[in-house]
């Protein structure tokens, strides 16, 4: 996620909110990601595993540490905010793709998604327009990393895109929109009185109540996934993943939210963090298992497709 989200501005304007504005909360923070990249990491097939495992230690970004699925799952967000205090090319080229912004007033995915631009012949996703969505960019990756023509350098941006992208497509507030930038315009109090954006709040302070070893979270939440979910979570295709999280987003982050006190801000209580705990943990193992079937089909031969 980022906080230069939403309508754009003049040129010269957005220049300047560049400088201005924050950091961007990582969406679901490093933690949410690393926590669905071990989950991914569960369900790979071996084959899967040893492609990944050779590609990533291909990364000589420096932008992780690299050792292994999980750590590389940031490698996204870090790419982009690499540049966001100079140049800016990387951070203004993918900064769209990290989200979809699904109005809840007028769902269209269509027009969220910038009328879902292709590819131009030869032109590789990680070079695509900077005005695209997630949902496109998941799809356009996982073809690039099951097509054997794909050169081994866009293999593994396709692969470290990817790895992120799967789990923020499962963030609500990366799929949903109410006029507020996917909730950071929103203030909140949580019941530890704890302030964040609303956006915030989601990726990082709801995870870090899940435990703070991404390692343990991850355990525990694979620990509670049946053949059956698994089931149900492998069908479908991103574009049904995003709409999806928007209706989380609609019935919970945004349903869910008390009328905001007299300085403006949304004091939260244990039933909104309840229902918010709830919704958050059975989207990371969604994203999780989601991941790994995108994975196992792109770079086993016989996996199911
Ligand atoms: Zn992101």
């Amino acid at each position: 996620m980022t906080a230069a989200r939403g309508p754009r501005f003049a040129a010269s304007i957005a220049a300047a909110v560049l400088l201005l504005s924050p950091l961007p909360s990582s969406a679901w923070g490093r933690e949410g990601h690393e926590i669905i990249g071990i989950i991914a990491a569960h369900y790979l097939t071996p084959a899967a595993r040893g492609r990944i495992d050779a590609l990533l230690g291909a990364d000589r970004s420096g932008l992780t540490r690299n050792t292994g699925i999980a750590s590389e799952s940031t490698w996204a967000d870090r790419y982009r905010d690499s540049d966001r205090r100079g140049g800016a090319i990387r951070y203004r080229r993918t900064r769209e793709w990290h989200y979809v912004d699904i109005e809840l007033a007028a769902p269209d995915l269509g027009m969220a998604c910038f009328g879902r631009p292709r590819l131009a012949p030869g032109v590789p996703a990680s070079k695509g327009p900077a005005d695209d969505c997630i949902v496109d960019k998941v799809d356009e990756f996982s073809a690039e990393l099951a097509d054997p023509a794909t050169t081994r350098a866009e293999r593994l941006r396709a692969l470290q895109f990817l790895l992120h992208f799967v789990g923020d497509l499962h963030q609500p507030l990366h799929c949903a929109d109410d006029h507020d930038r996917g909730g950071n315009d929103r203030r909140v109090l949580s019941p530890a009185r704890r302030a964040a954006s609303l956006h915030q709040y989601w990726d990082t302070v709801l995870v870090e109540a899940l435990g703070r070893s991404s390692g343990g979270v991850a355990n525990r939440l694979i620990a509670s996934i049946s053949a059956r979910q698994r089931r149900q979570w492998s069908s479908g295709a991103p574009a049904d993943w995003a709409m999806q999280s928007f209706r989380i987003a609609r019935s919970v982050a945004y349903g869910d939210l008390p009328a905001a006190d007299g300085s403006g801000r949304y004091r939260l209580d244990r039933r909104y963090d309840a229902a918010a705990i709830n919704a958050v943990r059975v989207q990371l193992q969604r994203a999780g298992v989601r991941l790994a079937l995108l994975l196992n089909r792109a770079l086993t031969p016989q996996a199911p497709r």
